[in-house]
């Protein structure tokens, strides 16, 4: 069985503050290693549970946050962004994702970073209904046949999952600060909730005959709700209808429509024709970049050090 990990970053074990999330930052560079981290125990789970192949997919912002060379050398790696399938890339063949590290919608109340796809909407909309993530690349993946059958973040985010994807398995990830800097308690904390992420990672890929692709009937009718309607402007360079700040798009299938949303997010309509060698220069860019000039990290007092993350 052919298992993708996709990675975000929000939920991950560690990460308690967006700055922790944010290419660039000192304090990223110890998010990454939190996710790397994450990530392997999730790699680690799908081979207990019977995996041949695992990809690892990386998604958060311009797509480099794992850090490589300490990956679980069985698993392939693929960072960036790419233009076809959509934003992923070469994804053909996968039979089961876990999703690792999420978080919730945009507009969910007291939620951790809480966004969709991208920090310029205040809310994206689904014939009608707000709709997060899981929702949206759920039902991108299902439309390829792709199952989800794991997901873990914080609580109100796998939450919002299980309700597109009952049938995942589920890992709740505390976001307190106070979870990951209180000393023995949370050194304690995080090796059972990196335990725990091995074991369901597991489980999902052992019940993968029970996951189903998210299959969302067409005509979908997408609204993107931009934070200004001056956003909205600018980004709509595809002239989609537009009423305020509200852009809004239909598609047959989610494939038309998660091409439409990514088009409208990261290809204005001049760089279209070049989007082929726009995505494989902004690749190659961020990967040297993340790889070879990440600054050191900064943990702000967690209790997990970076340096003995295996
Ligand atoms: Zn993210």
């Amino acid at each position: 069985m052919y298992v993708g990990v996709f990675a975000d970053i929000e939920g991950s074990f560690g990460i308690w503050r967006m700055r922790q999330c944010r290419m660039g930052t000192r304090e990223w560079q110890y998010g990454r290693a939190c996710l790397t981290e994450d990530v392997n125990q999730v790699i680690r789970g799908a081979y207990d549970g019977g995996a041949t192949r695992v990809l690892v997919k990386d998604t958060h912002e311009v797509g480099f946050n794992c850090l490589v060379k300490e990956l679980d050398p069985r698993a392939e790696y693929l960072g960036g962004h790419y233009v076809k399938p959509s934003l992923y890339g070469d994804i053909v063949g996968i039979d089961l994702v876990l999703y690792v590290a999420i978080h919730a919608a945009s507009g969910t109340p007291d939620a951790f970073f809480p966004h969709t796809h991208y920090g310029v909407f205040s809310e994206l909309r689904l014939n009608g209904v707000p709709v997060g993530e899981m929702d949206i690349y759920g039902g991108y993946l299902g439309e390829l046949g792709i199952p989800i059958g794991f997901v873990s973040g914080e609580d109100v985010a796998v939450n919002q999952a299980l309700l597109t994807l009952p049938w995942a398995r589920a890992v709740v990830v505390d976001k307190e600060k106070s979870a990951y800097t209180s000393g023995e308690k949370s050194l304690t904390y995080l090796v059972e909730g990196r335990e725990l992420l091995r074991s369901t990672a597991a489980e999902a890929v052992r019940h993968a005959s029970e996951m189903k692709p998210l299959v969302l009937k067409g005509p979908l009718h997408f609204e993107a709700v931009f934070r200004t309607e001056e956003l909205a402007r600018k980004y709509n360079t595809w002239d989609f209808p537009r009423q305020g700040a509200t852009v809004s798009w239909d598609a047959s299938d989610m494939l038309e429509g998660f091409d439409k949303l990514n088009r409208l997010v990261f290809i204005p309509r001049w760089s279209y024709p070049a989007r082929r060698p726009m995505a494989f220069a902004m690749r190659n860019y961020y990967r040297i970049k993340n790889t070879y000039f990440a600054p050191k990290p900064d943990p702000e007092g967690a209790s997990f050090s970076v340096h003995d993350s295996r």
